[in-house]
């Protein structure tokens, strides 16, 4: 679940989703988010 930054509608699934493991630190999920209220993409991290 991610929050739209333009129109804060919560979208419940991620487009896509990828994982971020810098050396020596946690890894994070990434997820792609489309808003499907105002069309917008955006990257929110997934819990
Ligand atoms: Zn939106």
């Amino acid at each position: 679940m991610a929050k739209c930054p333009k129109c804060g509608t919560e979208v419940a699934s991620p487009t896509k989703t990828w994982t971020l493991a810098p050396k020596g630190r946690k890894a994070v999920t990434i997820g792609l988010f489309k808003c499907p209220n105002c069309g917008a993409y955006f990257r929110a991290g997934i819990k």
